[in-house]
């Protein structure tokens, strides 16, 4: 079925002019949905009866289930309900000149990352692009600036949504006209699709989930890794920065006890030697936690020491902190907090504060 987000300008263009409106209308709606980026019910150029037609033509694929503010206000988190009853999680982060919408490419997660409540909750289904470019207006309506920057760090592995992913992407790109460096994918290491990525028209930044710089360690936390261990892994991202001429970015969880201390420094230097100090780019977030997962975050000034020996050793990396987590803002947290039953049974409500190791800034 055919939805408001999913449509393309030619579907409208078709619709409406069988149902007898002038061409003009077609560049107004997409105007309305796309440049403004408002709910169509507002559009009040457009004829009242033609929004009710829309409405009833390209009805929404989601609807909103739960949404909560945090940060004072700067970061906002929805969790929507698909026609099918599976759920999603979105977070708009607002900071001054930009505007980040983290999107969920999968209801659910297949890839079962130990530390991560999407993961621990398990998998629905996939999400349609259409679906995928709802979660980034819809976030973006009630506030005043217009969406910077997308990144696909939400519920599922969106290499293992390639297609939608993809589509999505270039959606984001034409009609919404974020530029590519500002459209973040982020995977927890699917190589043949980072492979892919690297071939494609659009340069998007790259973001890898890493967490662990040996494979013992992170085959513990990430199951894909015994499918795609880290030198497989390195060398796709290193092939990936090679073919767009920029840096990738590695997502390190700190966990205290686990992967902060000097030798895992030294590894991490080691691994990513290659890349060269332009070619990545390490990002250390505090571990957020979550129910099945007994790690904690390690203190902040830990954290500071850690991304100091990691420049001593050469590499180039930053300290991020973690946006709502007074919200849940981390993938998965919500729908476990909201508890509301899903087709894999009834969801747990969490004792909090929990979260996977995404949604930072
Ligand atoms: S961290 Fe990402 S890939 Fe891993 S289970 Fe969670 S959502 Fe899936």
């Amino acid at each position: 079925m055919r939805t408001r987000y999913g449509a393309s300008k030619a579907e409208y263009e078709a619709w409406l002019q069988s149902n007898g409106h002038p061409r003009y209308r077609a560049e107004q709606v997409w105007d309305a949905l796309y440049h403004q980026r408002r709910p169509l019910e507002t559009a009040t150029n457009l004829p009242a009866a033609l929004r009710d037609g829309i409405s009833r033509e390209f009805p929404l694929a989601l609807t909103t289930i739960a949404e909560r503010h945090g940060d004072r206000g700067t970061t906002r988190k929805f969790l929507f309900g698909t026609r099918d009853s599976a759920q999603v999680e979105t977070v708009l982060m607002v900071s001054p000149n930009r505007a980040t919408v983290c999107v969920s490419s999968q209801a659910g997660c297949a890839m079962g990352c130990t530390f991560c409540a999407t993961g621990q909750a398990g998998f629905e289904r996939q999400l349609d692009a259409g679906e995928i470019i709802e979660q980034i207006l819809v976030a973006g309506h009630d506030v005043d600036e217009p969406i910077t920057n997308v990144v696909f760090m939400g519920m599922g592995e969106p290499l293992a949504n390639y297609d939608a992913t993809w589509a999505a992407v270039e959606r984001i790109h034409t009609d919404l006209g974020i530029s590519a460096r500002r459209i973040t994918v982020s995977t927890v290491g699917v190589v043949p699709g980072i492979r892919r990525l690297a071939r494609e028209s659009i340069p998007v930044t790259l973001a890898v989930s890493l967490h662990a710089a040996d494979d013992r360690l992170r085959n513990t936390m990430i199951p894909l890794n015994r499918r795609y261990p880290l030198t497989e892994l390195i060398d796709a991202a290193h092939e990936y920065a090679r073919a767009r001429g920029r840096r990738v970015t590695f997502e390190y969880a700190c966990i205290d006890g686990v992967n902060d201390q000097p030798e895992h420094a030294e590894r991490l230097a080691e691994l990513l030697r290659p890349l060269g100090p332009l070619g990545a780019h390490v990002n250390l977030i505090p571990l957020n936690q979550t129910h099945d997962f007994s790690g904690r975050a390690p203190a902040m000034v830990r954290i500071r020491d850690f991304a100091e020996q990691l420049t001593d050793l050469g590499l180039n990396a930053t300290v991020r902190r973690n946006r709502g987590t007074d919200i849940d803002a981390a993938c998965g947290q919500l729908r476990e907090r909201i508890g509301t039953p899903t087709p894999l049974g009834p969801l747990r409500a969490g004792p909090g504060p929990e979260s996977s190791t995404r949604m930072s800034e």
